[in-house]
């Protein structure tokens, strides 16, 4: 009972290689059934190198782990061999080999994801920072003209407001990553928020002739003021960067029995199909340069998708290029 109810695949060998036995995970993990090859060599369970490799160790006497995926998954398998004391001489023989099969494949893509992470933060970090150094370079050596530095000045100004705002939306990121449960939580109401967001962003919309209207019911939805006011800012600001001058961004809160909806509609320049699932990934972006010219992180999106998953709300996105997209996130209540 207890091997048949294991999450983990386990199988038994001989010290020839024979399956003794296999549990019910392991059978599923390699799609084989118990009977067939119960008494069969264990290459017929996988014909993997490296599985080969760590059960032939572990027959051998040798403790051994190693990764391999199958079927799109991927997988850490640990084979121990089974010694017993034989003879008089009391040397240990091996009689057989233990392999234990665990599916690693969520921890697996989390470690990528964090090594990709530290690369795209550290390129991030360096461009502005190369610019910055670059000025300051000049101007210490007193190669820049009088008149250019005031120039020199603001690039620096703008380059160093860049890393802030790049450094604010990583801390954002790793305090939502530790699921920081102790996030004070309280009635946000997330009308007021959408208005307070587009009153923040009016004066940057009205130079590109964009109008905003914010209307629907007053809904409060119990959660961490900071997040949802960061969620909607970023939605909002988004509506904005991404319109069309005389565009239109529209921000409706509508309150249902069950559910709280949020949408955030915009008259901009869409989001391509093929790109739509990834635009919420850290740092990705359908164009760098445009992205960057109006002060984008590539972060805020990821910010919006972890904030709305940390209070249970699910976010869906309908866009078309060159006619407009619109984010939609819904709570229960
Ligand atoms: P950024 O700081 O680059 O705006 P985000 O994470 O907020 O980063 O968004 C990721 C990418 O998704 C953007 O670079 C942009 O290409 C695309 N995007 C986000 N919102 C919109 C929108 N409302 N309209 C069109 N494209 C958008």
């Amino acid at each position: 009972s207890v091997t048949e109810n294991m999450k983990e695949g386990l199988v038994l060998l001989s010290s020839a290689g024979a399956v003794l036995s296999i549990n019910k995970s392991a059978a599923e993990i390699f799609q084989c059934r118990a009977e067939t090859v119960c008494g069969n060599h264990y290459i017929a369970l996988n014909r993997s190198i490296e599985v080969h490799e760590a059960a032939e160790a572990a027959l051998q006497g040798r403790h051994c782990d190693v990764r391999f995926e199958l079927n799109g998954r991927c997988y850490q398998l640990f084979a121990t061999p089974i010694t017993e004391e034989r003879g008089a001489d009391g040397r240990a023989q091996v009689a057989g080999a233990a392999v234990l099969v665990q599916d690693i494949t969520e921890k697996a893509s989390a470690e990528q994801m964090r090594r990709e992470f530290t690369a795209n933060v550290s390129h991030e970090l360096k461009t502005p920072l190369t610019s910055i150094s670059g000025y300051a370079e000049i101007m210490k050596n007193g190669i820049a003209k009088q008149e250019d530095i005031p120039r020199f000045a603001g690039h620096i100004y703008t380059e160093s407001a860049r890393l802030i705002s790049l450094v604010d939306d990583i801390i954002q990121l790793s305090r939502l990553d530790e699921h920081d449960q102790k996030m004070p939580r309280e009635e946000v109401d997330l009308l007021a928020l959408s208005r307070e967001a587009a009153d923040r962003l009016r004066e940057r919309a009205e130079k590109r002739g964009i109008r905003m209207t914010v209307s629907g019911d007053p809904a409060a939805v119990y959660g961490v003021r900071t997040l949802l006011e960061e969620m909607v800012y970023n939605l909002c600001e988004n509506a904005v960067k991404y319109n069309a001058e005389h565009g239109l961004v529209t921000v409706r809160v509508k309150k249902e029995a069950a559910h709280i909806t949020l949408t955030v509609a915009d008259t901009g320049i869409g989001i391509p199909p093929e790109h739509q699932a990834r635009i919420f990934e850290r740092f990705y972006r359908v164009d760098k340069s445009h992205s960057k010219e109006t002060g984008g992180t590539g972060l805020g999106l990821s910010i919006v998708k972890n904030a709305a998953q940390y209070h249970n709300a699910r976010i869906s996105l309908e866009s078309r290029p060159g006619e407009g997209s619109k984010f939609i996130v819904v709570f229960d209540c």
